[in-house]
């Protein structure tokens, strides 16, 4: 039986690693695809300290590297279920049961969908959630992002290095992202704004071809042409599996001490209630949950 069992590979679950295992726990991380988490996928991460200008995934393998090092084991896994017999835990997994006196829950969050027509039947066909992964198939290419968020305006200029026009069509007239952000899409030439506007509805034969837009304050609606759809829209946690006090959007209530409703479980990172989703957040989250993880390990015996 573990000490402690942290599910998830992203900046939360490394970082809970690397401080359980030199806190003396009998640890194990696992991970459903592939270590590193949704901040592996950012082209460009500049506001880690100590890294003034690192890619996520580059960021991630000196994470896991340093874990590994250190010691940490890691199973490629999916948890399905965490239950409570007693003191111990039993994580149902894929491959089989895993037995543990604590838990840490550190699965982060994926991009959240937008729900308009199209939206579904051209996914892998011009529609996408990740800049980096699928936007090197735009090269000269059009393509309109969905969003006003930090992700929205730093993938749009990623984007524009590689495609013809980039159109931001956010349903405001104000942008959620930093103002740094916002600048460099101003600054970027190819770059068009369409504040205040929807996407109604992603159209095309096989592909993508044009988008459906409305302009919230004419109400007036005009097609787009554009070959790629990328969303950012916000994200969804990754907590269906587990039976913690959640908030309204199924984020980990946790308090200072990251504990969450049941003894012996705790959250780290982007999963977790918290007002800054950040690696460097994330990080903080991870060491203060293995601590906690460890002197309620030493409390069980
Ligand atoms: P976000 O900050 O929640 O922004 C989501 C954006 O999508 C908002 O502009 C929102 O519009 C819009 N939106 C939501 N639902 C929509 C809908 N149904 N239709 C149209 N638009 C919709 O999400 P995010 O950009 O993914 O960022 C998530 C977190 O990661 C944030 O805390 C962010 O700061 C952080 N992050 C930081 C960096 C960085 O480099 N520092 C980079 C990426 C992400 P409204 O504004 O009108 O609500």
């Amino acid at each position: 039986m573990y000490d402690l069992v942290i599910i998830g590979g992203g900046p939360g679950g490394l970082s809970a690693g690397i401080y359980a295992i030199r806190l003396g726990l009998n640890t194990l991380l696992v991970e459903r695809e592939m270590v590193g988490g949704q901040i592996a996928l950012s082209d460009l991460i500049e506001n880690y300290p100590g890294f003034p200008s690192i890619s996520g995934a580059g960021l991630m393998e000196k994470f896991e590297g340093h874990a590994r090092g250190l010691g940490l084991e890691i199973k490629f896994t999916d948890v399905q279920d965490v239950a409570s017999q007693g003191n111990v835990k039993v994580l149902k997994t894929s491959d089989g049961e895993i037995t543990t006196k604590s838990v840490i829950v550190a699965t982060g969050a994926k991009p959240r969908r937008l729900g308009v027509a199209g939206e579904k039947e051209f996914t892998g066909k011009g529609v996408s959630y990740c800049a980096t992964c699928d936007g090197p198939f735009f090269k000269g290419l059009r393509v309109v992002v969905v969003g006003g968020g930090d992700t929205a305006l730093k993938e749009a200029v990623y984007l524009s290095k590689m495609a013809k026009t980039v159109y931001i069509v956010h349903r405001r007239d104000q942008f959620r992202g930093e103002k740094i952000q916002q600048k460099r899409a101003e600054e970027a030439s190819n770059v068009e704004f369409l504040k205040s506007h929807t996407l109604k509805e992603i159209k095309g034969d096989k592909v993508v071809e044009k988008v459906v837009l409305e302009d919230l304050k004419t109400k007036e609606t005009r097609v787009l042409d554009s070959e790629g759809v990328f969303i950012f829209v916000g994200i969804n946690p990754t907590t269906d599996f587990i039976d913690v006090d959640k908030d309204e959007s199924g984020f980990i209530k946790t308090n200072q001490k990251m504990e969450t409703s049941v003894p012996g479980v705790f959250a780290a990172g982007d999963c977790r209630t918290t007002p800054l989703l950040q690696v460097a957040t994330a990080v903080g989250d991870g060491a203060i949950a293995a601590y906690t993880a460890a002197d309620y390990v030493e409390g069980l015996s």
